[in-house]
């Protein structure tokens, strides 16, 4: 794996992995964004990947310092071709392991809304500036809308698999698998045909839940 692993450094003392899958998934993201050709249309796509980099990062980040923050300071991050990953040493209970799995979607969620309020209180309309604070906008809120679907393995899955735990725990890969395929679908019919692969894999990671969960009898 190390040898598949083109990017290794630490930040914040969390050691970094990014495996050269990552790259392939911001090059398609960035092609999604393109917008018109020349230069300009080359710059957005480049901010717009680099935008996207920094915020998967935070994102990750924000997951491994509030593991700190419940006594788990040992966290590593992995970025890979479905997306970001943090992972160590750590028990928690539900509710620390529920505002964990918060933390990075509330990223997002919260930067969409400082850059938003930012776009509407001081920067020029027509500017460049502009267009790149609406895509940073644009892009963290279809970030944190995605992160918080409960479709294993997505913090949104782990958050309602937490909730289902002493009530029904069967239909969390069932609801996963469901919501990934329709995800896929949308994905499929608007172009977004990344976010339609990523989803088909995790439709298919919650099939293969269902299968060893009714395979062990429960
Ligand atoms: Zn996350």
């Amino acid at each position: 794996m190390i040898g598949a692993t083109m990017l290794c450094f630490r930040l914040f003392g969390f050691p970094i992995r990014i495996h050269w899958m990552f790259w392939v998934l911001c090059a398609f993201l960035g092609l999604n964004f393109l917008e018109g050709g020349g230069r300009t249309g080359a710059l957005i796509v480049g901010a717009t990947i680099a935008i996207f980099i920094v915020c998967t990062l935070c994102h990750e980040l924000c997951h491994a310092f509030m593991r700190k923050h419940h006594g788990a300071p040992n966290a590593e991050i992995k970025l890979q071709g479905v997306g970001g990953y943090c992972s160590g040493p750590g028990k928690f209970t539900p509710g620390q392991a529920i505002s964990i799995a918060l933390a990075g979607p509330m990223f997002h969620l919260i930067l969409s809304m400082l850059l938003f309020s930012l776009w509407m209180a001081v920067i020029p309309r027509e500017s460049m500036a502009s267009r790149l604070t609406l895509r940073a906008t644009d892009l963290n809120m279809i970030l944190f809308i995605l992160h918080v679907l409960p479709v294993m393995p997505l913090d949104g899955g782990h958050i309602f698999s937490m909730l289902m735990a002493s009530r029904n725990p069967a239909i969390v890969p069932w609801i996963g698998m469901v919501v990934a395929m329709i995800v896929s679908v949308i994905g499929a019919m608007t172009g977004w045909y990344i976010i339609s692969l990523i989803f088909s894999y995790f439709a298919y990671q919650n099939v293969k839940m269902i299968r060893n969960r009714s395979y062990r009898g429960f």
